[in-house]
């Protein structure tokens, strides 16, 4: 029994039934979806369109993710089985857009899903709509003899209370259902009301999302977007400055209570309260930004004439009308001001390094994942199976990973889906064997 049917979930079920169907055993495979139908999480992606993958994901799994080398052996395992396997692996099949050797672009190309690579290593459907990766997947779980169950939502999972015993599934209705095996494949936000006996669950928190800085500084500039570069710096009791996440380079999102945007997205995985966000405005550094602003000076004084150059003059088509008057606002200047050598080291100080302090997440609700969840030190990275559990698996989100954004997420999902798919219809035939 798949308990979940988003990303994770139905990866298990078109894995398990798969290998059940080609084992000629007779192993019903069923996903228990609380929504009345699945994939709904998977449709809400990309917006729209479903940032399926990212080719860097499976390469760059232990440093990319939360609890990485955990990721990086689970992955693995997939990659090995893959290539032995069914022959794909480095051979994939692929008549899509694109070719690749990973074991999740296999799975999903093998059964029909054309791919389109975006900047960043991102990978969409070809189709451009997140209802082709959904059809994919929901095609291949029919052929493959999976049952969906939607409108059950289960609310207790309970170990058999003997060897030869079964999963009791409490329902929220009252109903009860039992399972020789299952997986366990939630998400991250599910995992509060839903009691799992048998493994340490870590309390779920948002993160993926934006963040909530000191509001005198934003909400002026509420909706408006900067290019810049963003870094992540805390301040330890000492004031010893560390770069927590280095610089880089996209879009920021003003809104009144905070920082949005991918860029921002990226770092809030790993804010805490007191870090600040700085920004670059300029994209290069402090000495350099002093030196182009004093060229700058010169230039605007050689066409207008005379020493008169203000603030006004230098921020005027340098940045936005209202970023400016925040810059000018935080230096405690006024647009009137003379660019004295001195006002040109505090400006460029403050474009270089305009700094937020973080407050904590802004909008749980935007968050894309949560931190936390099952402890991956509680389940095996050789099946995802529970440790002190046997025959009960975990997938996606439900476990304590996360990455960043640009289709990690999902890579996750789909490929821990598939790892605990397979291993739930092994141990689903073992026991019965
Ligand atoms: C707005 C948004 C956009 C995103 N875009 C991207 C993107 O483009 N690329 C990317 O990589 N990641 C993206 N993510 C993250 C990605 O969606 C998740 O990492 C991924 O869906 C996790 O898959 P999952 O199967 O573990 O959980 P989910 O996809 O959340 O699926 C869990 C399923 O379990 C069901 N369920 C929950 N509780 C129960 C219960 N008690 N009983 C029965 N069923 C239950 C839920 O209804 C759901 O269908 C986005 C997230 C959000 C919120």
């Amino acid at each position: 029994m798949i308990i979940g049917g988003g990303a994770a979930g139905l990866a298990a079920a078109v894995s398990a039934g798969e290998f059940c169907k080609n084992s000629a055993l007779d192993v019903e495979v069923a996903v228990f979806e609380r929504d009345d139908r699945v994939g709904r999480s998977i449709l809400a992606t990309g917006n729209g369109r479903c940032n399926v993958s990212n080719v860097r994901a499976g390469a760059d799994a232990a440093s990319s993710f939360h609890n990485g080398e955990f990721v990086a052996r689970v992955l693995g395992l997939l990659g090995a089985r893959a290539a032995t396997a069914d022959g794909a692996g480095d051979q994939c099949r692929s008549d899509g857009l694109l070719r690749s050797a990973d074991p999740v672009f296999c799975f999903f190309s093998d059964r029909g899903l054309a791919f389109r690579e975006e900047s960043g290593g991102r990978l969409y459907p070809a189709a451009n709509k997140a209802t082709s990766v959904l059809d994919v997947l929901r095609a291949a779980a029919r052929r493959a003899g999976v049952v969906e169950c939607c409108g059950r939502c289960v609310k207790a999972v309970e170990p058999p209370r003997t060897p030869s015993g079964r999963f009791t599934l409490r329902m929220a209705d009252g109903a009860f259902e039992r399972a020789d095996a299952v997986v366990v494949a939630v998400g991250g936000r599910a995992l509060e009301s839903l009691s799992v006996e048998g493994v340490r669950v870590l309390s779920p928190r948002p993160v993926l999302g934006p963040l909530r800085t000191d509001p005198a500084w934003t909400r002026e500039l509420d909706n408006i977007r900067l290019r810049c570069k963003a870094s992540l710096v805390r301040t330890d009791r000492s004031g010893k400055r560390r770069v927590i996440a280095p610089s880089v380079a996209g879009e920021v999102l003003f809104r009144k209570y905070g920082l949005s945007g991918i860029v921002v997205y990226d770092l809030s995985r790993f804010a805490r309260a007191g870090d600040a966000v700085e920004l670059n405005m300029l994209g290069c550094d402090a000495s350099e930004a002093r030196f182009e602003l004093r060229r700058r000076r010169e230039r605007l004084s050689h066409v207008f004439g005379g020493d008169g150059i203000t603030c006004d003059d230098m921020m005027r088509g340098l940045v936005l009308p209202q970023i400016g008057r925040v810059v000018l606002k935080r230096c405690g200047l006024s647009g009137k001001s003379a660019c004295s050598d001195a006002v040109l080291d505090a400006l460029s100080a403050t474009l270089s390094a305009f700094s937020f302090e973080v407050q904590g997440m802004g909008d749980a609700d935007l968050c894309q994942v949560r931190r936390g969840g099952i402890d991956v030190a509680s389940v095996s990275d050789r099946d995802l199976q529970a440790l002190g559990v046997p025959g009960m698996f975990f997938a996606g989100e439900a476990l304590d990973v996360d990455g960043p954004c640009g289709g990690y997420n999902l890579h996750w999902a789909w490929g821990s889906g598939l790892v605990a798919g397979r291993a739930v219809a092994r141990f689903s035939i073992g026991g019965r064997s």
